[in-house]
């Protein structure tokens, strides 16, 4: 059966369910669903992203876009010829407006897809979520290289795989054989706390990148 997305009233995590609920009734105008995967699912890299951020892709509905995410992630594609068109950020407290960015030879994807508390999914949500990406994956049939956006993305792609955690410990700009010609990238989320503190700059997270092009073909 092929990949498909999760319902908008996915019951599968009662916490999130709840959290989601409350926002609904708060906020009419968002998105507050679980959050599909942006771009070709013939792409051969997959972004694998955490889960979405409250008024980010929770609110638009489109991952890392309303808060200030993808800022660095949509420049970073464009840069190298994964993304075209306009992105704007929209970090305005309101309905989504959308822009014109379309993703060219990339597919991103959340490790878990509803918005969690305070930006941290349970060790079970993320299990319960992880089906959903074992299916995208199996679908991505063109895929040559993923990039982890922080260890438990990392850890979500290793699982969704069908490896251990244990087999490829995650590390800033390292890449991980995953056999057959296709590796797991790693990088430190490019959060706004990350890339304010210096922890992520700007030419670290090109270097991935820079490291992976030639490995896509
Ligand atoms: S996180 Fe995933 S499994 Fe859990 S409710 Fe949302 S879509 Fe369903």
């Amino acid at each position: 059966m092929s990949f498909a997305e999760p319902s908008r009233d996915c019951p599968l995590c009662p916490r999130l369910v709840g959290l989601r609920n409350e926002l609904r009734a708060k906020f009419p105008t968002w998105s507050n669903a679980p959050v599909p995967s942006f771009g070709p699912i013939g792409a051969k890299l997959l972004i694998v992203g955490l889960a979405p951020g409250l008024k980010g892709a929770n609110r638009t509905g489109r991952p890392f876009t309303g808060d200030y995410a993808g800022d660095l992630l949509y420049a970073t594609l464009k840069k190298f010829g994964l993304a075209k068109g306009e992105f704007i950020a929209d970090r305005e407290d309101r309905a989504w407006v959308p822009d014109t960015l379309t993703l060219t030879g990339v597919r991103i994807a959340n490790a878990v897809r509803c918005l969690p508390p305070e930006n941290k999914p349970t060790p079970k949500e993320a299990a319960t979520c992880r089906p959903f990406l074992v299916a995208e994956l199996a679908d991505m049939k063109n895929l040559r290289a993923i990039v982890a956006l922080g260890r438990v993305a990392h850890d979500a792609a290793l699982a969704a795989l069908g490896r251990k955690i244990s087999s490829a410990k995650f590390a800033h700009g390292a890449q991980h054989d995953l056999g057959g010609g296709r590796v797991l990238a790693d990088s430190y989320h490019c959060s706004r706390y990350n890339t304010n503190t210096g922890r992520l700059t700007t030419p670290m997270f090109e270097a991935v990148f820079a490291a992976l092009m030639p490995k896509l073909g």
